[in-house]
């Protein structure tokens, strides 16, 4: 494939970004990209991997004379490097960012994005339980939605190349406007998070009483609720404070439905039950039929059992 951007700043090197660079160099989108993180370990293993072609210690000298920037750390750290890179981006630079949450996003950078450059917020929605530069893979985004929230008035040959850009790498992309997208996100991605972390928090409790059992025949649901809440602790946070109200308003909704739930157990409204389940099956079965998840009864994962870990006391 051709060359988009010539050179491409990673402003965090994580799952995300590294994965990016992985699919640019499988895919020969870039020339040059260079790199900035805040641990020197992490710039060590970017350098060991050789997903970068040089990395430095700091956000400013990484974006030196870049054609596209990527910020790519937590939404709670996208203020602070948006700060220090504003004076030194390249005239006509892309800057865009992979925050899951874009209101908050672009309430914080755009304040320091000059008008030589084109600040073009975007998302994808893509993503494992697994953080740091060594998680990333090059298909990641395949076949994966790239969301786009370009402020009014944005210039759209700098979206058209961000979009392409994309789809260079295998992902689908949309545009959609930030406050849009936040709501999506809070029913597709933010509240079942919360719930996954709640529900794994029950178990956790209960696990003094039953011992292992929880955790032996995790397989029969509560399992697929694990992989969820093994995500990143310090990504997940920034999420929750930055998506404040649209997460308040999807959770106000799933309390209620849960307690029709609850209410149709208690007087034995089965039918109730049945049709509400149906009706779920049908969505499960929809995101299959769009390429969006595999019909694997395991999903994909092996069934070999692995050595027990120690869980952390709860205080
Ligand atoms: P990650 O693997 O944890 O990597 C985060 C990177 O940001 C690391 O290089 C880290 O540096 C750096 N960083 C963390 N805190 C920082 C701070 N306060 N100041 C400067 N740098 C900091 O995270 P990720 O999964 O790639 O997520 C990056 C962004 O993508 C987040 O905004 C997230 O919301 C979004 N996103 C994530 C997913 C997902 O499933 N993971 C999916 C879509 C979008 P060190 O390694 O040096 O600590």
């Amino acid at each position: 494939m051709a060359v988009i951007f010539e050179k491409v700043a990673l402003i965090g090197l994580g799952l995300i970004a590294s994965s990016m660079a992985h699919a640019m160099r499988q895919r020969g989108l870039a020339t040059t990209i260079t790199g900035y993180a805040r641990s020197a370990e992490t710039r060590a293993v970017a350098m060991e991997l050789g997903f970068c072609d040089a990395v430095f210690d700091s956000a400013a000298e990484a974006v030196a004379g870049a054609d596209l920037v990527v910020l790519a750390v937590p939404v709670g750290a996208m203020e602070t490097v948006a700060k220090e890179i504003g004076p030194f981006l390249k005239p006509g630079a892309t800057i865009t960012d992979v925050g899951s949450v874009k209101q908050a996003v672009i309430e914080a950078v755009a304040p320091h994005i000059p008008p030589r450059a084109h600040f073009i917020p975007s998302h994808p929605l893509a993503g494992t339980e697994h953080s740091g530069p060594r998680s990333g893979f090059a298909t990641l985004f395949e076949n994966r939605w790239w969301l786009l929230t370009p402020l009014p008035g944005t210039n759209p040959a700098a979206v058209a190349r961000l979009r392409g850009f994309y789809e260079a790498m295998g992902a689908y992309v949309d545009e959609m406007d930030a406050a849009h997208h936040d709501l999506v996100l809070a029913v597709t991605s933010h509240t079942p998070h919360l719930i996954a972390y709640t529900m794994v928090g029950v178990a956790d409790d209960l696990r003094r009483v039953t011992d292992s059992e929880v955790i032996k025949y995790s397989a029969a649901g509560f399992r697929d609720f694990t992989r969820i809440a093994a995500s990143d602790p310090t990504m997940w946070r920034d999420v929750f404070l930055n998506n404040k109200d649209a997460t308040l308003e999807i959770l106000g909704r799933f309390t209620e439905e849960l307690f029709a739930l609850q209410r149709a157990i208690r007087k034995g409204d089965g039918a109730h039950l049945h049709e509400y389940f149906t009706r779920t099956r049908a969505i499960r079965r929809s995101i299959i039929q769009a390429g969006q998840d595999t019909a694997a009864a395991d999903f994909g994962r092996g069934a070999t059992p692995a050595a027990p870990v120690d869980i952390p006391k709860k205080p």
